[in-house]
């Protein structure tokens, strides 16, 4: 294939992406096509009405975080914002005035947020970077959202809901899909016991670090008992054996909630001290499915470029569950330490022959990485094509916002508002509230009670 070619079959593919998001987030009855040079056209079949929208893929296919900003306010326009704000508009200098109008049977808009769309979900903006932390992540430091004072907002949603306004104007017998708002929590496997699954060193290690860090010599004391009696099962006495009280609290409020297990290791300093194998692991894994929660994946640390090691972890899991009785309908996961690069990482969920990930968000700060809270269909933003794997992103990882090293909001009111704010950014534009809360933050009564603060909220 030539590069024209290719230009224009990626194109194509990247239309055909665009409109089964609108039909999913829309109305399946939405038919979207290129229309002349600058604009794309959405039709419905059997009506004269129909919506034209701006379209520069040029600007939208660019990596790079340089792109100019505008904001457009909906409200004089007689639109509705879904967080009464204006919303920010990537890719503009400056938005026409009006920036939407009628003439005759076509809505025109002037801004091309499809092509956002496309550049937030696909994360273009990160192809080939440079600007990487020191686990090789995108930090969202570097990235325009951040830059720009949006990565807290779905912007992506918050132009679809735009666009969900001019469908219903043009075809007001259109029914429109009506999504609800949901919570999903989920949480990283990495360190399941606190003295469990250590050699003698590391347990001597451990049980100095409660009585000079942590100051819990009573602990630390203990520890040898809860160690010695870890070798079948979790030690209900261990600090970051949380799972039961994880599994309740979900269950008060009916969520469900996802353990997702390292299932190799290819970075021993950083990968998890348990085999999933181990008869312990294997308990506790029943003890998830029994209660009808989910087992996933969490690909060791240096398996993001490697999507045939992502697949032959996830063999292991699978194998490993099989051997259990676990059957689930849908398997899914998110990477270690929220390592991505895109597209490669991608190539290893869909070699995995996982449903989906939940790895996008940002680990320096929490937010809208892919500007949604929705759920979507993958795309190689580099091959131009549509993937069979889904993202779930991911809106908030919890130390993002705790820990001292990223936002260092600590764990009391301040914490739980930044919580709250982002939840109800994802509650206004009726998303996903999706929120990573590892087992081993929610030993202390004060850790529980902002989490379960955050559920409730
Ligand atoms: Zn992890």
């Amino acid at each position: 294939m030539n590069s024209m070619d290719f230009l224009m079959s990626s194109r194509d593919s990247t239309i055909s992406w665009l409109n089964t998001i609108l039909c999913e987030r829309l109305s399946k009855h939405l038919k979207l096509m290129q229309c002349g040079k600058g604009y794309l056209l959405l039709t419905v079949s059997g009506s004269a009405t129909n919506i034209r929208i701006r379209s520069e893929p040029a600007t939208f296919s660019q990596a790079g975080s340089d792109l100019p900003c505008a904001s457009w306010d909906p409200q004089p326009e007689g639109w509705k914002s879904a967080l009464g704000v204006p919303l920010p508009a990537p890719g503009a200098s400056s938005v026409p005035s009006p920036l939407i109008e009628k003439i005759d049977t076509t809505y025109i808009i002037h801004y091309d947020l499809l092509g956002l769309a496309c550049w937030m979900l696909s994360r273009q903006e990160e192809v080939g970077r440079v600007d990487l932390d020191k686990h090789g992540r995108f930090p969202a430091r570097s990235s325009h959202a951040y830059k720009h004072g949006y990565l807290e907002r779905p912007i992506v949603d918050e132009w679809l809901a735009i666009l969900a306004q001019v469908v219903q104007r043009a075809w007001p017998q259109l029914a429109l899909a009506k999504p609800q708002f949901t919570v999903r929590v989920s949480h990283d496997v990495d360190t399941p016991a606190r003295y469990g699954f250590s050699s003698v060193g590391r347990l001597l290690q451990t049980m100095a670090g409660d009585v000079l860090r942590r100051h819990e010599v009573l602990e630390a004391l203990r520890a040898p008992l809860i160690w010695s009696q870890s070798k079948k099962k979790l030690h209900s006495a261990d600090p970051f054996n949380t799972f039961n009280w994880i599994m309740s609290a979900s269950e008060r409020y009916k969520i469900i909630s996802a353990f997702y297990f390292i299932c190799g290791k290819t970075y021993p300093a950083h990968d998890a001290r348990y085999d999933v194998r181990h008869p312990a692991i294997r308990e506790l894994m029943r003890g998830i499915h029994t209660r009808g929660h989910e087992i996933g994946l969490h690909p060791s640390y240096n398996t993001y470029k490697r999507p045939d090691i992502i697949a032959s972890e996830a063999r292991v899991l699978i194998r490993t569950c099989r051997e259990e009785g676990i059957k689930q309908a849908t398997w899914g996961g998110r990477m270690h330490f929220l390592r991505w690069q895109t597209p490669a990482t991608l190539y290893g969920w869909e070699q995995a022959g996982m449903a989906y990930d939940s790895t996008l968000t940002y680990a320096d700060h929490p937010g809208f990485r892919c500007g949604t809270c929705h759920e979507y269909p993958a795309f190689d933003p580099v091959a131009g094509k549509a993937l069979q794997l889904r993202i779930r992103p991911l809106i908030a990882m919890e130390c993002s916002v705790l820990a001292p090293r990223y936002m260092n909001l600590g764990s009391g009111d301040i914490a739980l508002k930044k919580f709250i704010q982002l939840k109800q950014s994802c509650r206004a534009v009726n998303g996903d509230f999706t929120l990573l809360w590892h087992n081993t933050l929610l030993e202390r009564q004060q850790q529980r009670a902002l989490y379960e603060h955050v559920l409730t909220a």
